[in-house]
């Protein structure tokens, strides 16, 4: 079981990995406000030649599914500016959130745009690194809430050998998934799950919102995901508060 933490920016990531004792971090290659390219990270070498496995999540306000072309153009290049950073760092893989359209729009449009990412992509020799695709938590269209809208989003981009998953406990939660059995419901879908973002839930089942907590803290039951970090046979990374992440990392090395 490999399991580490989100760390912050500002932080040189071994180091802060190694006084954790974690096995893998995540962490941003760029502002994840911004559009703003990755910049060469004063660490890299540390990073890529480390023992410690690192995973990069994107910036948040990319939306590969729009079918606005000033907000899907620019989330394509960022997407291909950040995996190209991750693989720099030996990343196992760039975690970009599913997206969503508006109201009205049609979802088959989004999938069919996830699907041009992957095929333009190859076009040009790939990523560089799986693009492991989030599911979210809320709105009514989301391209990865709920099994359903994944089943179609891999229809579009499952034959992409670069198309991962990475399936978050919160937002699943909070999006209205049974988390009892649901590794194997994915698995049944994707084929694959590439990474869990570890999180416990500060709101209801189905909420629709998106506020992580510590494992033992929020509203579900700390067991159950310790059991889906099992089952998944899959690096998880912790996305709950900092003051609480060693307590996290405790109760998952003891469960
Ligand atoms: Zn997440």
């Amino acid at each position: 079981m490999r399991v580490g933490a989100h760390l912050r920016q500002d932080e040189n990531p071994v180091a802060t990995a190694e006084d954790l004792g974690i096995d893998i971090f995540q962490m941003f290659v760029t502002d994840p406000q911004s559009w703003k390219k990755p910049q060469p990270h004063p660490h890299a070498d540390e990073i890529r030649e480390s023992a410690i496995d690192v995973v990069v999540h994107s910036s948040y306000q990319i939306n590969v599914a729009s079918l606005n072309n000033r907000l899907r153009m620019p989330s394509r290049k960022a997407v291909e500016e950040q995996a190209k950073a991750a693989a720099e760092l030996g990343a196992i893989g760039l975690v970009v959130h599913g997206g969503h359209l508006k109201d009205g729009e049609d979802a088959a449009e989004g999938f069919t745009n996830w699907r041009k990412l992957f095929e333009r992509q190859e076009d040009k020799g790939g990523f560089g690194v799986p693009i492991l695709i989030e599911n979210t938590a809320g709105g009514d269209h989301a391209m990865a809430r709920t099994l359903e809208s994944i089943e179609r989003l891999w229809d579009a981009v499952g034959d992409f050998p670069q198309a991962g998953f990475c399936l978050d406990t919160c937002h699943a939660w909070a999006g209205g998934e049974d988390l009892v059995g649901l590794v194997e419901r994915i698995k049944a879908i994707t084929g694959r799950i590439d990474l869990i973002h570890l999180n416990n839930s500060r709101d209801e089942f189905d909420s629709g919102r998106d506020r992580h907590a510590n494992l033992e803290s929020g509203q579900i039951d700390a067991d159950i995901l310790a059991e889906l970090m099992k089952t998944a046979d899959a690096p998880g990374v912790l996305e709950t508060p900092a003051d609480g992440i060693a307590a996290d990392l405790e109760y998952l090395r003891s469960h």
